[in-house]
């Protein structure tokens, strides 16, 4: 099963909670927000607490169909 993981750059407020707990798929980038370094993955892995624990709830993971 793949998974898509996306992104609202609009809500992100960049407080960088997702790159603290999800450092092998998040980064901050120079705008200031956050961008994933993979936006399809086989395994959520620490995407999924990444995407619990957004205060702006921008993270948004749907199963590939
Ligand atoms: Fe942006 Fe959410 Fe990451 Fe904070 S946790 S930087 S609001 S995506």
């Amino acid at each position: 099963m793949s998974w898509i993981i996306k992104h609202d750059d609009s809500k992100c407020i960049g407080c960088g909670v997702c790159v603290a707990l999800c450092p092998d798929n998040w980064e901050l980038g120079t705008d200031g927000k956050a961008h994933p370094k993979k936006t399809e993955v086989e395994e959520l892995g620490c995407n999924e607490q990444a995407a619990k624990s957004c205060p702006m709830k921008c993270i948004i993971i749907e199963e590939k169909k």
